[in-house]
Parts: C-alpha cells; structure tokens; sequence
C-alpha cells in the first residue's frame, strides 16, 4: 500500500479475576490484544475460557445443540461483517438445512486495500477466528475447516499455521474437532467474493462464477458451504460463551455488538480500531489522536462505497441505519478521511483505474465499462476530455452497473457516481481547466503499490 494504516496497539488488556468472564464493554474482539504477535493458545484459553461445546452425543442431540446455537447467534442479531452485512444465523440455517455433510469456510481474502481488518484479527487472536470457525462447524454440521488467507498476508498465514498447530496438540480441542487448515488465496479485488473462493478452492481460478448454485446449496466438493467473514467468526465464539443479551448490550438494535473498523487518511494513529455499532464518527477520530490535517471529506465502505462531504460529516453516526442517509454503509468496516491537501479528481482516476484492472474479465460490460469509465476520468484530470464528458460518465456508469456476474462494476460505479456529485465542483474545474496543484502530489488513498496482473486466474496451491 502506498500509505499503510497500522494495527491498533493501544488497546489494553482488560483486567480479568475469572478465566472466561464476559469482557467489558469493550474491547470485545481485541481485548487482550499484545502490540506484537498472535496470543498463544493458552493465554486466550485462560482470558475467555474453554470451547464452548458439547462434545459426541447421538445424532438427535446433535441436532438440538446446532438448532440452539443458530437460535442463540439470531437472538444476537449478528450480521456479517465481511460487507452485505448479511443475517448470519440465516446463512448458518440454509447451510444446516442443506442436504450433505457440510464445510466452512473462514474469509480472510480482504482484497479492498484500504481493509485491515481481518489481517489484523488473524495475525493477533488467531484462536479466537478458529473457536468461531469450529462453532460454525457445529451449528450447521461440518467436519471440515478451510481458513482463506490472503496470500500477501504472510504475518496472517504464519499465525494461521502455528495456531493450528497448537491446537492439534492439544488433546482437548483435538477430540472430536473438525478438520481445520489453511489455503492461502490471490491478492485480488474479488478473490474474496463468496463463488470466487469456492471456485478456487475446488481447483478453479479465484474469480467469480455465476449462480445459482449458491455457496449454501453446492459450494465446496459440492457440498453445502459455509462462507463467514473471520471477524463474524470471531463475533460467534464470544456469543457462543457469553450469549444474546451480552452481545446486544453494545450498539444499536438493528445492528447490535462491536465492529471492527480500519480508519485511513490524516489521524495520528491510522489502525483498526473496535467501536459499537453506533458510535459518532467523531468519537472514532478522537480515539485515534485527531486529525492532522483539514478533511475535505470521508469514504465509507471502501471503494466500493460512497463519499460524504466534509460539511456533512457533523454528527455522522457509524452504522447501517445512519450512514443510510448519506447514501453510504459501512462495507467491511471501513473509514478513508481526505485532506483538503489532496485532489479528489486525481485520486478517483487511481482507483477507477486500478478498479478496473480488478476486473476478472469474465463480463463484457465489467471489462469494457469499467476500462472507458477510468480513461474518461483520466480525461477530466488531464484536461483533454470531451465537453460533454460528464454526461458520458453518467451514460457509461448506466451501462455498466448491474450487468455482471457480481457486484464488482456496481460498487465502482457507485464509488464514481459518489465521487461526481460530491466533488462535482473540483471535476468541473479540472474538466475546463486540466490539472489543478494538487494533482501532482503523492496520492493518500493507499492502493497496492505493484499491481497483481491476472492473479485471479492462478490454481490453488494449498486448497
Ligand atoms: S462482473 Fe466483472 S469481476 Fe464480476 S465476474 Fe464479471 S468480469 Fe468478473
């Protein structure tokens, strides 16, 4: 990335008198996070306590104890949190109710550069992921586990690997566990959609496939997978030990719990941080020592998210429900401030172009209408576009969302449409004018520095 946020590490551990009690109200996920490290087995087992899961039974009991634990997580009111914010008992529910035994899998492609996130949870509280991963198992009936880690993510795959390791070891979570290992996936923008993993890990290239099947139906081998984002995984082995209501003390009722957050742009600690649900916008900027330069304005949910305006940004709530207005969400938990200092223009012909190198080049549409979106942009910056270059935004961005296979070309679209109307002083002038000062500084919305030509078209290597 061209300007790296780095993972919080002023969160303490919070004092504990009993192994396994709920944590305060927060941290959740990150308590007892170490500034360096993955947490070793038997510090997360005495900080939250043994696996919470009975072990054999007939297969009616087995039956009664998943239907609970999907019962629990819907009383919770957990919602993905890898970006459709999708009910995740709904999701555990079809895949249990599917014919055949069933498999999980734990996501952790984060392929949106300005995300954080999960590299952040995996590289720290590797065993807290796996707890919610063989829960997960358990509720729908899986004996087999595949954490996907992003294979630029080396920090992550080695704590993947040694805490798998540490737990083969150990007799107690070994008896009876599903298989749990480790595929590392391509750097790519959509290696980390649902099909895209599936297709992969069944030999396949990690791009997107069309559906139906669904993951649910027909994923892995065939058979009914499930698909969870790792941070939701790590949500389920805290609801799982401390229950519904615990969970729902913190944030809102219609999206209860904590999130984790990567917050980007001009703070003095730039990191991943956990808010509830809820939380102001300016609460969260505090927390990571103020700004350090005058924000033009914020992109939530990443790029494939929505703008809002400096002047607006007062009283911004984080959250589905109070984003909703402002046309934006909070996607995988994402938050990119821009400096006054930086040109809104030239930063958004960076991202159209490197969104549409992203494309898995399976969809006219995707490839042709993100490709002249990006050169038309690139136009605006440079001065030389047409005098009804605006209008042709508008045409391209009509004919190009909505027509692939997944939602790649939507949200850059949205992300360009987003960018016209709030910055549609600055695209006016550089229309007219060609490039302003600005253009020529070193660009703040971080986007990998070498670009991953075709990665999604490589075989699995460890799947
Ligand atoms: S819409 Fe684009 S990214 Fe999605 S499957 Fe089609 S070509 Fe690939």
């Amino acid at each position: 990335m061209s300007s790296s946020p780095t993972a919080m590490t002023e969160i303490r551990s919070p004092e504990r008198s009993t192994p396994g009690s709920p944590p305060p109200a927060l941290p959740r996920l990150l308590a007892g996070i170490r500034p360096h490290g993955a947490m070793a087995l038997e510090e997360h087992l005495a900080l939250h306590g043994p696996l919470p899961l009975g072990r054999g039974g007939r297969r009616r009991q087995l039956r009664e104890r998943a239907a609970m634990l999907i019962d629990e997580i819907e009383r919770a009111g957990l919602l993905g949190r890898g970006g459709a914010a999708f009910p995740t008992a709904t999701k555990m529910r079809a895949v249990a109710d599917a014919r055949g035994r069933a498999i999980v899998v734990a996501n952790a492609a984060e392929g949106e550069p300005a995300s954080l996130k999960d590299r952040t949870l995996l590289e720290t509280l590797p065993h807290l992921v796996l707890d919610g991963a063989v829960i997960a198992a358990e509720a729908v009936g899986a004996d087999e586990v595949i954490v996907c880690v992003c294979e630029t993510a080396g920090q992550s795959v080695e704590a993947v690997e040694h805490a798998i390791a540490e737990r083969s070891r150990s007799s107690e979570l070994a008896a009876g566990s599903p298989k749990v290992r480790l595929a590392t996936v391509p750097s790519h923008y959509v290696a980390g959609q649902e099909s895209a993993l599936v297709n992969y890990i069944n030999g396949g290239a990690a791009k997107p496939t069309f559906t139906p099947p669904m993951p649910f139906e027909e994923g892995v081998k065939r058979r009914p997978t499930l698909v969870d984002n790792v941070e939701t995984l790590a949500h389920v082995a805290l609801i799982a030990r401390h229950g519904a209501p615990w969970f729902r003390e913190l944030g809102i009722p219609t999206q209860p719990g904590s999130t984790l957050i990567t917050l980007c742009g001009p703070v003095t600690h730039p990191g991943v941080y956990e808010i509830e649900h809820g939380a102001s916008l300016a609460s969260l900027i505090e927390a990571s020592g103020g700004t350090t330069a005058r924000v033009r304005a914020a992109l939530f949910g990443g790029y494939a998210g929505a703008w809002v305006g400096g002047d607006r940004l007062h009283g911004v709530a984080l959250s589905k429900e109070h984003l909703a207005p402002h046309g934006a969400t909070l996607g995988a938990g994402i938050v990119l401030l821009l400096s006054e200092e930086a040109c809104p223009v030239a930063e958004t012909a960076r991202v159209a172009r490197w969104m549409a190198g992203q494309s898995a080049r399976q969809c006219g549409p995707c490839i042709h209408g993100l490709d002249a979106l990006a050169s038309t942009v690139e136009e605006i910056v440079g001065g030389i576009a047409h005098p009804k270059a605006m209008k042709r935004l508008e045409q391209l961005a009509s004919l190009t969302a909505r027509r692939g296979a997944c939602a790649h070309p939507d949200g850059a679209v949205n992300l360009l449409l987003s960018a016209v109307e709030v910055f549609s002083s600055e695209f006016a002038d550089h229309a007219r004018h060609g490039p302003c000062e600005s253009c020529s500084r070193r660009p703040e919305l971080p986007l990998p520095e070498r670009p991953v030509e075709d990665a999604g078209s490589r075989k699995a290597r460890r799947a």
